[in-house]
């Protein structure tokens, strides 16, 4: 694939910016050799439904740069997350979510995290309880 000098892929800029995280899973639903249930797509964002929903929607938005995980996330990152965000609200919006729902960034093994590539958990159709397992 011939590429212009000056672009770079999303796996170069991880690579530059976080150094060099282990592929995940998100990875391959990113380059789309994992099919995946894509619901958003743009040129800096993925939202995708879990393959193991915890409530009637449950979605999560991902960079398409590996960013591994919130606290590797950096100033320079700022936009970058708030766009996540309102990809997330957008989406949420669009699958009906009138009535709320939750957002979850599991971090770190207290966080339960399991994929080392950032996710933005988006949860809904259901009533949430407080706190959180
Ligand atoms: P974590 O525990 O916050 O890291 O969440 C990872 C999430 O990714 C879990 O809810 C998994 O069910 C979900 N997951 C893992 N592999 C896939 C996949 O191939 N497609 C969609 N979701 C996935």
């Amino acid at each position: 694939l011939c590429s212009r000098r000056d672009e770079v892929s999303p796996a170069e800029e991880a690579s530059r910016m976080y150094g060099s995280p282990a592929p995940t899973i998100f990875s391959k639903v990113i380059d789309k050799s994992l099919p995946a249930d894509i619901i958003y797509e743009d040129e800096k964002c993925l939202a995708f439904r879990d393959i193991t929903p915890k409530a009637p929607v449950h979605f999560l938005v991902i960079p398409k740069v590996q960013i591994p995980r919130l606290s590797a996330a950096q100033d320079g990152d700022a936009e970058l997350l708030g766009h996540l965000l309102l990809v997330a609200k957008n989406e949420a919006k669009k699958e009906g979510l009138s009535e709320g729902y939750r957002v979850v960034i599991n971090e770190g093994p207290h966080g339960a995290q399991s994929v080392y590539h950032l996710h933005i958990h988006v949860l809904g159709g259901r009533q949430m309880t407080w706190p959180p397992g």
